[in-house]
């Protein structure tokens, strides 16, 4: 399981890194890092973002 962000796709907003229970993902300048140790693929910030740049892949 991991999680893929479409870098082309997101606009920063920030908006998945406030959602994550896990703290897993941080905005470091223009990308999105995930913790792949932290996250526990639950798909929480793949409904909020609004340009749908995350995917879960289980
Ligand atoms: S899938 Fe869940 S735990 Fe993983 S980065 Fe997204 S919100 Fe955080
Ligand atoms: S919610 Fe989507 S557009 Fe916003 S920072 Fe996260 S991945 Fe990028």
């Amino acid at each position: 399981m991991s999680l893929k962000i479409n870098r082309y796709k997101c606009g920063y907003c920030g908006a998945c890194v406030g959602v994550c229970p896990k703290g897993a993902l941080e905005l470091v300048e223009t990308w999105v890092e995930v913790d792949e140790s932290t996250c526990i693929t639950c798909g929480i910030c793949d409904r909020i973002c609004p340009v749908g740049a995350i995917e879960v892949m289980k």
